[in-house]
C-alpha cells in the first residue's frame, strides 16, 4: 500500500524529523515487483530504508521510500565445515549474528550490536573489531530497479572497500539488495586482536573464549562506549577513518609523537578520526541540539530537535578544524539525504 506524506522521523536513528511523499513497506519480492511495473518511479528513483541507522535527513524527502521488510534464513548449503546461509535484507544485523552465534556457526561474531538491517550490511562493506562482513559474504541478491529482475552479485562485483562498495559508486540507486548469502564456519577460530576484546575476556578469565564470548565482549565494549539510538540520536561513526600519505603522520608526529596509526596500502596510513576531532577540542561540543559525543568524538549526536542541516553544519566545522590543524581531510560516512 502507497501512503503519502508519511512521517519518518522513527525510521532513522538520527531522530530527525521528515516526511516521505509517498512511502511503501516492502514484504515479497512480487511487492517490488509491482511498485516498478507502476509509474510511481517515473518521476524520481526510490530511497530504500533498512533500519535507518547510517542516514541523515536535511530535508523531506520528495520521492518514494521503500522500507524494506523482506524477512527469512536459508541454509543453502553445508558440510562438516561450513554453511552457506542466504539472510533475507530486512532481517535485523545483530539479531542474525545471535543467530549464528547461538548455533555456533563463526565469522561475524566480531560484528555484534551494530545496529539496521541485512540488506543495508553490504552498502558500506559494515566492520568493527577487526572484521568486515565482506570477509564473509558470498552473494548479494537484488533486485534491479533497470531492468525489474531479481539478479545475483558475486563478492567481487561488489567491489568491496573501506566502508565502501559497488552500491555506493556506480551501483548507487540502481539495486533493492533482497538478501545476503554469507559463508559461516561450523569450527571457528576467533578473531579477539582488536582494541580491548582480549582485556575484557581476561577480565572474566576467559582463557580459550569461543565465538559466544567474543560477541558479549564485543557488546559489553560497544555498550559502554557507544550512545544508544534509542536514548540518544546518532548514527554511529559519522566519519571515515582518514588514509593518508606516511608524510602527513610524519608531520603530526613533530607535535603529537603520540598518535596512533594503523597499516593501509603502501605509503599510506589510516588515522583515527576521533582522536583528531578530539585534539581540535569538539569532543562534548554542543551547539543547540546538535552535539559531539562526550565519550565518542566519532559521533554526532541529536539532544531532541536538531535539524539534519544543523548536524550537517557541525560536521562541516569540524571538517575545517580537522584540515586546518592536520592538514587531513574527513571523509563523512553517514549517507546524506
Ligand atoms: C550506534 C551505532 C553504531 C554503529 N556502529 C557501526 C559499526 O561499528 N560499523 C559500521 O560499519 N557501521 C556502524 N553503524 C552504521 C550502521 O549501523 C550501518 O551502516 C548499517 O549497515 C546501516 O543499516 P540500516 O539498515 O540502518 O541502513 P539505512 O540507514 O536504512 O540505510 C543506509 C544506506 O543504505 C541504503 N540501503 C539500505 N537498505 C538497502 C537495501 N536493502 N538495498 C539497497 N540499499 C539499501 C539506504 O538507501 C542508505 O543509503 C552504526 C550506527 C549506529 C547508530
Amino acid at each position: 500500500m502507497i501512503l503519502r506524506n508519511q512521517s519518518i522521523a522513527h525510521l532513522n536513528t538520527f531522530g530527525l524529523n521528515a516526511t516521505a511523499n509517498l512511502y511503501c513497506e516492502i514484504e515479497s519480492i512480487a511487492a517490488l515487483q509491482s511498485v516498478w511495473k507502476s509509474n510511481l518511479l517515473v518521476q524520481s528513483s526510490p530511497l530504500i530504508l533498512g533500519g535507518g541507522s547510517n542516514i541523515l535527513f536535511t530535508q523531506d524527502y520528495p520521492g518514494l521510500i521503500l522500507l524494506n521488510k523482506l524477512k527469512g534464513k536459508n541454509i543453502i548449503e553445508e558440510d562438516e565445515n561450513a554453511l552457506l546461509v542466504s539472510v533475507s535484507a530486512g532481517e535485523n544485523w545483530h539479531e542474525t549474528v545471535l543467530w549464528a552465534v547461538k548455533n555456533g556457526w563463526g565469522g561475524i561474531e566480531n560484528l555484534s550490536l551494530i545496529p539496521g538491517s541485512v540488506g543495508a550490511a553490504p552498502i558500506q562493506n559494515i566492520g568493527a573489531y577487526g572484521a568486515e562482513i565482506e570477509q564473509v559474504l558470498v552473494f548479494v541478491e537484488a533486485f534491479d530497479f533497470d531492468t525489474g529482475q531479481v539478479v545475483q552479485l558475486s563478492h567481487s562485483d561488489c567491489q568491496f572497500g573501506y566502508r565502501d562498495s559497488y552500491f555506493k559508486n556506480e551501483g548507487k540507486g540502481r539495486y533493492f539488495i533482497t538478501a545476503v548469502g554469507m559463508r559461516l564456519q561450523k569450527n571457528p577460530t576467533v578473531n579477539v586482536g582488536y582494541g580491548d576484546i582480549q582485556a575484557v575476556l581476561e577480565r572474566k578469565n576467559m582463557s580459550q573464549p569461543g565465538i559466544a564470548d567474543v560477541s558479549a565482549a564485543i557488546i559489553e565494549i560497544r555498550q559502554s562506549k557507544l550512545p544508544d539510538p534509542a536514548l540518544l540520536g546518532n548514527c554511529g561513526s559519522f566519519f571515515k577513518n582518514p588514509i593518508v600519505p606516511v608524510a602527513t603522520l610524519a608531520f603530526i608526529q613533530q607535535h603529537h609523537p603520540e598518535v596512533k596509526s594503523f597499516p593501509a596500502q603502501a605509503g599510506f596510513v589510516k588515522l583515527p578520526a576521533a582522536w583528531l576531532i578530539e585534539q581540535c577540542g569538539w569532543k562534548g561540543f554542543r551547539e543547540g541540539d546538535a552535539g559531539v559525543h562526550e565519550k565518542q568524538a566519532l559521533v554526532l549526536v541529536n539532544y531532541g530537535t536538531a535539524k539534519g542541516t544543523e548536524i550537517i553544519a557541525l560536521a562541516k566545522k569540524i571538517q575545517q578544524s580537522v584540515l586546518d590543524t592536520f592538514q587531513v581531510s574527513l571523509e563523512m560516512e553517514v549517507n546524506r539525504v
